[in-house]
C-alpha cells in the first residue's frame, strides 16, 4: 500500500494599512515604485520596524488554523538573490514561527494538518 504526503506552501496577503516592516502603504499601485522606502528597497543601514497590525493578524490566522502560538517569535534575515527582489534578502521566521503544529478539520474533508504559520515579506 502507498501512502500519499501532499505538501503545500500557501501565501496570504494580510489586509494591513502598511507594510510588515515599514510605514509605506500597504496596496497595490499602477504606478512602479511609487509606495517604497529606503527599508523597502533594503538601503545599507536601514533597520525594519515591525507592524503591530501584521502581528496581532498573523496570531488571528494561527488561531484560526488550530495552531500551538509559540510566546517568543524570531525573525531571520534569507539572504539569497531573486530577480525582483534587489535588496537581496527576505525577513522570515525559520526557527521560530508564530505558530505550529495547527489542524484544520470540515466536515467531509481529510484532516489538513499546519506545518507553521510565519510572517514575512
Ligand atoms: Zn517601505
Amino acid at each position: 500500500m502507498i501512502e500519499s504526503f501532499i505538501g503545500l506552501e500557501i501565501h496570504i496577503q494580510l489586509l494591513t494599512k502598511t507594510k510588515v516592516f515599514c510605514n509605506c502603504k500597504n496596496e497595490f499601485s499602477h504606478i512602479p515604485n511609487s509606495h517604497v522606502c529606503p527599508v523597502c528597497m533594503g538601503y545599507p543601514g536601514v533597520l525594519p520596524v515591525l507592524n503591530e497590525e501584521a502581528v496581532r493578524k498573523a496570531y488571528i490566522v494561527c488561531r484560526a488554523m488550530n495552531c500551538h502560538l509559540n510566546e517568543k517569535a524570531v525573525f531571520d534575515r534569507k539572504n539569497y538573490f531573486y530577480p525582483d527582489m534587489p535588496k537581496n534578502y527576505q525577513i522570515s521566521q525559520f526557527n521560530s514561527p508564530f505558530g505550529v503544529k495547527g489542524l484544520i478539520e470540515m466536515d467531509g474533508m481529510p484532516r489538513v494538518r499546519i506545518h507553521d504559520a510565519h510572517l514575512r515579506t
